[in-house]
């Protein structure tokens, strides 16, 4: 399946389906389109001993494919890394028209994204990604590195020549990485299309190796076309996009109290979402069926209490730190109804007993 990302700069294919990697009918029309001098790979350490060989054999056909080796983790979306990577780019001497090829999850994706958005002023770039989580990433342009001060503190909107979605890839992905990038394909669900809700259900309480690769590409394709209309609607995120943020005001806090690494990003924002449904329900005062909620991510194997270790005021001074808010109010996403989202300013003390109850 192929579904085209649009706006009016960019254009661009989400290919999605098995064995992709080594695809000549997708690779041939790359190809084709952007006539590389060569290629420069950039992937982990857990991504390449699975994947490099496949995909280096298959771009051999085409052009010199070099390629660069990153640890695996948030720590590579370093300057150090991104400067490694330049240098590397810079004594190979690759030129305009050597392509960047982003394999692996979203730390790969932002940091090979950046790498190309800058590189000679930039050069094309295809992402490969291999993790469920990376799916957002597709869409939206946004490539970049962390700096002490804050993740994804520098960066660019750099749009990706395209997106080569191997499903194959996701079997070998860790079960708790798998359970991250479903709560971003459930957060799809909630604020726009409530029956992928129900087909992630069905899908998650198989075993990922059992999993059909038709009924993941079939979530893949949808939670990507939620995320595509409304940025195509938001580009530069002045307004829908901050629907995005649903589940994220109270998650990035739980990261944030909890110390990154201890809990993925997709759990935390789990998390926040169960509570956002709650104060939502108090806030329009309506029935979500927040409880039932609850209980079917748990049987998914989701925590969906917040951890005991963090405090809930500090938690609130948190929101309000979020970037994504005003000074005193906190501004989250809830949801009148299923499907429906809306950006609201709530009173901090109203959050603030609704996530004492939450506590574990
Ligand atoms: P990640 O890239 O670190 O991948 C998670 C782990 O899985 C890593 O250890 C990786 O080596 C391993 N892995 C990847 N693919 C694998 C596979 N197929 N089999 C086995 N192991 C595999 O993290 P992620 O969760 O994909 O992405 C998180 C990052 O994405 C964050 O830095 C976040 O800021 C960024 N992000 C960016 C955007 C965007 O719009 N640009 C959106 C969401 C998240
Ligand atoms: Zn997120």
């Amino acid at each position: 399946q192929t579904l085209m990302v649009e706006s009016d700069t960019f254009r661009y294919p989400i290919h999605i389906g098995s064995n992709l990697l080594q695809s000549n009918q997708v690779w041939d029309g790359l190809v084709k389109q952007l006539s590389p001098s060569s290629f420069f790979i950039i992937t982990d350490t857990n991504v390449a001993k699975r994947y490099l060989d496949r995909l280096q054999s298959q771009l051999e056909q085409y052009a010199q494919t070099d390629y660069m080796v990153v640890e695996a983790g948030e720590a590579s979306k370093s300057f150090v890394t991104y400067e490694r990577l330049l240098t590397y780019a810079l004594k190979q001497g690759f030129d305009r028209s050597t392509v960047i090829i982003a394999l692996g999850g979203g730390v790969v994706g932002d940091l090979a994204g950046f790498t190309a958005a800058t590189y000679l002023r930039g050069v094309p770039y295809i992402q490969i990604p291999t993790t469920l989580l990376a799916h957002d990433s597709s869409v939206g342009g946004k490539t970049g590195i962390n700096h002490s001060e804050g993740k994804n503190m520098i960066g660019a909107f750099y749009q990706p020549a395209a997106v080569i979605y191997d499903v194959t890839t996701l079997k070998t992905l860790p079960e708790h990485e798998w359970r991250s990038g479903m709560a971003e394909v459930i957060k799809h669900g909630f604020i726009q299309n409530t029956k992928l809700l129900q087909s992630v259900k069905r899908t998650v309480s198989t075993p990922i190796g059992d999993i059909n690769a038709e009924s993941i590409e079939n979530i893949l394709y949808t939670s990507i076309d939620v995320k595509r209309q409304i940025v195509e609607r938001d580009e530069k995120e002045k307004g829908e996009r901050a629907f995005l943020n649903f589940g994220h005001t109270v998650g990035h806090a739980i990261e944030a109290e909890l110390g990154y690494g201890e809990i993925t990003h997709g759990e935390a924002v789990m998390i926040g979402m169960m509570v956002a449904l709650k104060v939502s329900e108090h806030y329009y005062e309506v029935d979500l069926a927040s409880n039932s909620w609850c209980e079917d991510m748990k049987s998914l194997g989701f925590s969906v209490r917040i951890p005991a270790s963090c405090d809930s005021r500090s938690l609130i001074e948190r929101m309000k730190r979020d970037k994504k808010s005003l000074q005193s109010d906190i501004r989250m996403v809830l949801l009148p109804s299923l499907g429906v989202p809306n950006l609201v300013k709530v009173d901090s003390t109203f959050i603030e007993n609704i996530l004492k109850e939450e506590l574990e």
